[in-house]
């Protein structure tokens, strides 16, 4: 295969009974759909509860009421047309508003809505924030998809990025690899580009998006190890899902499979209360739990990784449950005087996010907060004073 063919309509979907295609284009005309024949191909269409199916086949139940279409209020983080800057050492640059397919989990789904203009086509915008602020040594390129753009427009603003001299690192957000890997093997352009472009003074990261091992087929990765080739660093993140990835058994080979091809699980995410993620969504404490006995099966270079809530107040890190507390701690966090900090709260098998939950033992966060050093603190020794 060498170009995927784009499907834009369950309608064409010849698999999908023909009972079941009306309910799910009323879907898909709320939350967009889009596939390709290569990733239509790895669905088991005779599993209706077939987890590749999930992540790209519209379902009834995405139109129960749950959360909200922007779940981290990332438009309180804009600092020009298409720039958000939420962390010091971190610009996100949104240069595109379309995937190689859409998840039907996206937490950014808002983008694919008609009506949403937070993409900037033109990234001088955003360049020129991120050129006169000095604190920004790594940049995301985000969207959509950048590898979505042509290579001409990606090496572009790639290039632009390396004559700033305090960026560093360049990041791209894909799912191409799972999605489309062909967008990579068959195009030495932007392979070579990678590789001028990917050096000792600062390196070029492709942030992954597998979910399942059943996406990591030989094309797949023949691309990761394409782009390992041409000298870009590569880690994966995945949200828990439920019916995809929400089983230590999975879970397990999802992140066997990815560390023996270099490639570092880097953060598990608790789902975002996304409008339309209600079928999707798991509480904290099954997350936790499910990644906990995932991680007896693999390596210890494969146990790097966290789960986190990408949170409106920064990234916020569940290390550990006890039957009585839930232990958070902010791996990033957007106000500078609350990294590291450490909250604990009442244990509550029933909450799916930060703002479900409540403080242990009642206290005011400011009566437990406390900040503990950033490398090597220890949340199990430090006890605030009223728990003892
Ligand atoms: S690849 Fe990312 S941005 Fe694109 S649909 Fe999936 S979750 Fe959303």
């Amino acid at each position: 295969m060498s170009r995927v063919r784009y499907v834009k309509s369950v309608s064409k979907i010849d698999q999908i009974p023909e009972e079941h295609r009306a309910s799910l284009a009323k879907v898909a005309a709320r939350y967009a759909f889009r596939a390709n024949d290569y990733y239509l191909n790895l669905i088991n269409w005779d599993d209706p509860e077939d987890p590749i199916r999930q992540i790209v086949i519209p379902q009834e139940g995405e139109m129960e009421p749950w959360g909200a279409l922007d779940a981290s209020n990332e438009a309180d983080n804009y600092v020009a047309p298409g720039c958000q800057h939420k962390y010091t050492d971190t610009a996100l640059l949104l240069v595109n508003e379309v995937c190689g397919a859409y998840c039907r989990f996206c937490f950014r789904k808002r983008l694919f809505m008609n009506d949403n203009e937070e993409v900037e086509f033109d990234p001088q915008p955003g360049l020129e924030y991120i050129r006169k602020t000095p604190s920004i040594s790594n940049v995301l390129l985000t969207g959509g998809d950048p590898l979505l753009l042509s290579t001409r427009r990606l090496t572009t603003i790639i290039e632009e990025l390396r004559k700033i001299e305090h960026v560093r690192i360049i990041r791209i957000g894909s799912k191409m690899t799972a999605f489309n890997p062909f967008r990579i093997t068959e195009d030495e352009e932007l392979l070579n580009m990678f590789d001028r472009n990917s050096t000792k003074h600062g390196r070029i990261y492709v942030m992954n998006h597998f979910n399942h091992p059943r996406e990591m087929t030989v094309e797949a990765k023949t691309a990761l190890d394409a782009l390992n080739q041409a000298g870009v660093m590569m880690v994966n993140q995945t949200p828990l899902l439920r019916g995809i990835n929400a089983d230590p058994e999975v879970l397990a080979e999802l992140i066997n499979e990815l560390s023996w091809m270099g490639v570092p699980p880097y953060y598990f995410f608790q789902c975002r209360p996304t409008e339309g993620n209600k079928p999707y969504e798991i509480p904290i404490v099954e997350s936790w739990t499910v990644l906990n006995q995932a991680m007896t099966k693999v390596s210890g270079l494969a146990r790097r990784a966290r789960l986190a809530m990408s949170h409106e107040s920064g990234k916020v890190e569940v290390p550990a449950v006890t039957d009585d507390i839930i232990v958070t701690r902010y791996h990033r966090a957007k106000k500078a005087s609350n990294d590291g900090r450490v909250m604990l709260f009442r244990r509550n098998d029933e909450a799916y996010w930060l703002d479900d939950l409540v403080p242990f033992e009642n206290q005011k966060p400011s009566d437990y907060q406390y900040r503990v050093p950033l490398a090597g603190g220890s949340v199990g020794r430090i006890r605030p004073e009223h728990n003892k």
